[in-house]
């Protein structure tokens, strides 16, 4: 899935490499006890460690070194037991500490990797770099007052997952891609909501174009805090030939950080790029260094989830379905545990069909997400088994689907109520053969003159005079009889 420019000087390829900001799941911060609820109100989670008062000294929180390390397993990556928190010094109106506490020459998990689903069905692996944790800064409002800032510091200390990638992805699409499974294992684990409107997950994406066949890198870009898979893709496309057109011109790309405007599709320059050196790293000395037993993280480990490579390949494997279908199974957890519930013993294909076709559509269509889904598994597979047994046929399911997601009602009650159940009695499926042979004589000659679209008429005729209600393979079956035989 190349995305490739075409230009005077030949056809150019687009490096990419992610660098993920992951809020962790945590009621308090980092270093101190405050709360990370999102939506309170400016500066009322803010202790006095994370407002950086004189003497206040920092403590780690544990749950959020557990996180780091389950979402290091998740990424099938090293654990290392020795890591060491230091200090990343800049000035920042809404960084009080005047630095902040990050990890850098030894973060606590290094390099492991992400498998993307391909929409092909096929996979592609894409290097993990490492992941590191780090408080996050509070938030500039700008948009208050006409004059003046304001600063809430209720994010100010909150525990942020770096994940870094390499610079193994190739297009707009793969980095949409593996945004979205990034989510999805940190969902898994429980160790990152994933929610990108509040900020939850963001990404400085990485640019850099080359022609292709050369071997090194180009100079990359950086665009800063972009939080939104769509502005993500966007912001790549309209970087890349960007970058293009400056190589074309005879130009040099410079690194820099860069900022992408939606609304105007486009990405400006913000700062030239500052290296590791300006932010004079020093270990922080109110922090010792964090040292892990491997027992705790073979602990961590062995409690771990089924993560959604390992449900993918189980899904293949004891459902029978296709690559492609189990990776928009397992894309997201309450869906794949949604298919299990309506799927166990019964027909795992039709089970499918009905969730990614029927239920997925009508989701859709009302906005509402799976978790909100007006019917639920255990409907949907009653459904699924008055199918299977001929209670009814499949286009009255269409209409008990309908009553089932306007109402959440039982399947079988709707069907009972309506008296909607599929008539195998033969004696009545022969009457009404019988009339409508009777009332369309010239159709039935058709048939009997070897016409067998005139049959597939026939069993309209029939189907409507049931109320769609008669087994059509009996209704086509007796008309053979009738007509033929
Ligand atoms: P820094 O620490 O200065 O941000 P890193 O070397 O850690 O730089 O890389 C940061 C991110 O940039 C990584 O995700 C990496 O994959 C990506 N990256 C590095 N070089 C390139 C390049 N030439 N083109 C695109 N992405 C790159
Ligand atoms: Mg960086």
């Amino acid at each position: 899935m190349a995305y490739l420019i075409e230009s005077d000087s030949g056809t150019w390829e687009v490096v990419i490499g992610l660098e993920v900001h992951a809020q962790v799941s945590s009621r308090a911060k980092l270093f101190s006890g405050s709360p990370t609820d999102f939506g309170a109100k400016p500066n009322t989670q803010v202790s006095l460690v994370d407002a950086a008062m004189p003497g206040m000294l920092p403590v780690i929180n544990e749950i959020c070194v557990e996180q780091a390390v389950r979402t290091g397993l998740g990424l099938n990556a090293q654990i290392n037991l020795h890591s060491v928190f230091e200090r990343k010094n800049y000035f920042y109106a809404d960084l009080p500490q005047g630095y902040q506490i990050s990890q850098y020459q030894y973060p606590i998990v290094g390099e492991g990797t992400v498998v993307l689903d391909m929409p092909d069905g096929t996979t592609r692996e894409i290097g993990i770099e490492r992941l590191h944790m780090e408080q996050d800064a509070g938030k500039s409002m700008h948009d208050q007052d006409p004059k003046r800032s304001f600063i809430d510091l209720n994010r100010a200390g909150v525990c942020l997952m770096e994940i870094v990638s390499k610079p193994d992805l190739r297009s707009p699409e793969e980095a949409g891609i593996y945004v979205r499974k990034l989510r999805s294992i940190m969902r898994y684990l429980g160790s990152c909501d994933g929610n990108m409107e509040q900020g939850s997950l963001r990404a400085d994406v990485n640019v850099s174009v080359r022609l292709q066949g050369e071997t090194d890198f180009r100079t990359r870009a950086e665009i800063k805090n972009v939080n939104s898979v769509r502005f993500i893709m966007q912001a790549i496309e309209v970087e890349a030939t960007r970058q293009v057109d400056v190589w074309e011109s005879g130009d040099e790309v410079v690194q820099e950080t860069r900022l992408f405007d939606p609304n105007r599709s486009e990405t400006r320059s913000m700062r030239a790029k500052e290296f590791a050196h300006d932010y004079r790293y020093f270990p922080d000395p109110d922090l010792l260094p964090l040292d892990l037993d491997q027992t705790y993280v073979d602990d961590i480990a062995a409690k771990l989830p089924e993560l959604p490579d390992a449900k993918k390949d189980r899904f293949i494997v004891d459902y029978g379905l296709s690559a492609y279908d189990a990776g928009v199974l397992v894309a997201d957890k309450e869906t794949a545990l949604f298919f299990e519930e309506a799927a166990e013993g019964r027909n795992a294909k039709l089970a499918v069909n009905w969730l990614t076709t029927n239920l997925f559509g009508a989701l859709n269509a009302a906005g509402k997400e799976i978790t909100e889904s007006p019917i639920s598994a255990t409907h949907l597979g009653g459904l699924l088994d008055l199918l299977a047994d001929g209670t009814i046929s499949s286009r009255i399911a269409k209409d008990v689907f309908e009553e089932m997601f306007q109402t959440s009602r039982d399947p079988a009650a709707i069907i009972e109520e309506k008296g909607l159940k599929q008539i195998t009695d033969t004696g009545a499926i022969e009457a009404a053969v019988d009339a409508a042979i009777i009332s369309n004589p010239e159709q039935a000659d058709q048939v009997r003159d070897g016409n067998d679209k005139a049959i597939g008429w026939f069993v309209g005729q029939v189907m409507k005079a049931t109320q769609g209600k008669a087994n059509p393979q009996a209704v086509n079956e007796l008309l053979q009889t009738r007509l033929k035989g």
